[in-house]
């Protein structure tokens, strides 16, 4: 697997932990168990928690991306993890009063903020690395004909091009460094073999 598949996998397996968290509470709800302002609040909390481990993830990745490339030590750029958990609340509030299928949509809830957030703890991360030149879109397991259209046959985007996205998206950038970094990169492994 490549860098920006382990990361993928790593995105993964964050939101199936808060999809998991999510249809808990949610069955705690139906069951009487917690009110409506309750679940929606501890839903809100939980994936505002997600998001912000997303991010984290994001940034750490990047790095790991630099460095399976560059062979080259770097920092994360230490991108901070927004507060969603007032849009969060109503979002969540909001399929809590309009009950069919309430789980499922809690459930995509949960799963597209988790990428998003990914997505756009990589992208900002991105903007701060000098190294990183662009992107490629590195598609999902299962990449839809929107992703495929985005991706223009695998073309090089500047870093600074928005990320496009669509709800439930595990895409994610994978880098291209700039020509002179790569270079450079190249004749360091000339001068380690020699
Ligand atoms: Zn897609």
């Amino acid at each position: 697997m490549s860098v920006v598949e382990d990361f993928q996998a790593e995105t993964e397996k964050l939101a199936a932990t808060v999809q998991r968290q999510v249809l808990v509470l949610y069955a705690a709800h139906v069951a009487g168990e917690l009110t409506d302002l309750d679940t929606a609040a501890l839903i809100a909390a939980a994936i505002n928690k997600a998001t912000s481990v997303a991010v984290g993830l994001g940034d750490a990745w990047l790095v790991a991306q630099i460095e399976d490339v560059t062979g080259v030590a770097t920092l994360a750029a230490g991108v901070g993890p927004t507060d969603d958990s007032d849009r969060l609340l109503k979002a969540a509030s909001t399929v809590l009063a309009e009950p069919a299928d309430a789980a499922m949509r809690l459930d995509r809830l949960a799963r597209s903020e988790t990428f998003e957030a990914a997505q756009n703890g990589t992208w900002q991360a991105m903007q701060q690395q000098p190294l990183i030149e662009g992107w490629v879109r590195q598609f999902d397991a299962d990449p839809c004909q929107l992703c495929r259209w985005w991706s223009r046959d695998g073309r090089v985007w500047p870093k600074a091009h928005p990320f496009q996205r669509h709800k439930g998206c595990n895409c994610q950038p994978r880098i291209v460094l700039a020509e002179n970094i790569k270079s450079t990169g190249y004749t360091r492994r000339l001068e380690r073999t020699a």
